[in-house]
């Protein structure tokens, strides 16, 4: 945290965090304070690491401490912490998660803001998303906001690839209920390549390429496959580019990085919280700010 956001802090400060574990790479807190330090606002964004174990005795009590006007919720949480809210969106209620949660009165009330998140950058695109169908790899959190987003836009089917066939079943009848929608076909990993060839729109949701990890999700092989106005969507966001982007550009393919979902999510939480637009510039300039820092 900086100085001149330790300097601010006084007995009216309130405060934003997140809750996740680990959250101690978090970029949340750079994005958030900078945006509520921009603002002018008497407000702190702080990462609070909370273990699995713990998430019903933390969540009931950042309820006794007045300045907690709300936090959003990361890895392992955004599934479990549904139960122990007041209120829950439909949005929240449509994909199974909660990414933010906003004091209202006595209460907890959680919403999802990484499905517009995710629809951001896409939504600025000339295209016609009703013959664009949709593939996602992974079907964890992510993928969840990601189909329920591929729905939105109108894309006629969305395929998931995973590893376990009969988690793929259970997945696909959870969502089938939550999103009331039967466009969704699951698969295993060996369909891959027949997915790829009539794929318009790829998210990569799972964690393969992260980091250092030198794996890509697709090879150079089957990127070849995917039709020519195909867009690649990576959820990741270090390295920046993955891999996978890197990949994609080569083939002369449109790319899209995960920044644009973190930032995006980011700005539409600020917005619940404080019921005024959020600087997404400001907000774009500390990820990169803080990106550039983690590389040195
Ligand atoms: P998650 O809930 O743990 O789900 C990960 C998914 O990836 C699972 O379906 C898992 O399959 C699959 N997977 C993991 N390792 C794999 C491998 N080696 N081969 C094939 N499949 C594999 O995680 P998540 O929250 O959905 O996050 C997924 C990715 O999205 C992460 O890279 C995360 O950083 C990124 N993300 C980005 C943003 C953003 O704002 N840009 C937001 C959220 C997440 P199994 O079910 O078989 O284990």
């Amino acid at each position: 945290m900086g100085a001149a956001i330790v300097s601010h802090i006084s007995g009216t400060t309130k405060i934003l965090g997140i809750i996740g574990s680990p959250v101690s790479h978090s970029l949340s807190p750079a994005m958030h304070n900078a945006a509520l330090e921009a603002m002018g606002l008497d407000y702190i964004y702080i990462p609070l690491p909370v273990d699995i174990k713990d998430l019903a005795t933390a969540v009931s009590g950042l309820k006794a401490i007045s300045a907690i006007k709300g936090f959003n919720l990361t890895i392992p949480h955004k599934q479990e912490v549904i139960p122990f809210l007041d209120q829950i969106s439909d949005t929240a209620r449509s994909v199974g998660a909660v990414n933010t949660v906003k004091r209202v009165g006595e209460e907890w009330v959680g919403t999802n803001t990484d499905i517009a998140g995710f629809l951001a950058p896409l939504i600025e695109l000339d295209r016609d998303w009703q013959k664009t169908p949709a593939l996602v790899l992974g079907s964890g959190g992510a993928a969840r906001a990601v189909i329920a987003g591929c729905l939105q836009l109108g894309c006629p089917v969305v395929h998931v690839v995973g590893r376990d066939p009969k988690k793929m079943k259970k997945f696909h009848g959870q969502m089938a209920t939550q999103l009331q929608n039967y466009a969704l076909r699951v698969h295993t990993w060996h369909s891959l390549d027949n997915l790829l060839e009539v794929a318009g729109l790829v998210v990569n949701a799972t964690p393969i390429g992260m980091g250092s990890d030198p794996h890509t999700p697709i090879n150079e092989a089957q990127i070849q496959i995917l039709p020519q106005n195909s867009i690649v969507y990576d959820l990741i966001y270090t390295p920046a580019p993955t891999k996978l982007l890197k990949l994609a550009t080569a083939r002369g393919l449109m790319s899209i990085d995960g920044l644009e979902m973190l930032l995006h999510q980011g700005a539409i939480a600020l917005e619940f919280w404080i019921g005024r637009p959020a600087p997404i510039e400001i907000m774009q300039q500390a990820l990169l700010a803080k990106l550039a820092e983690s590389k040195e």
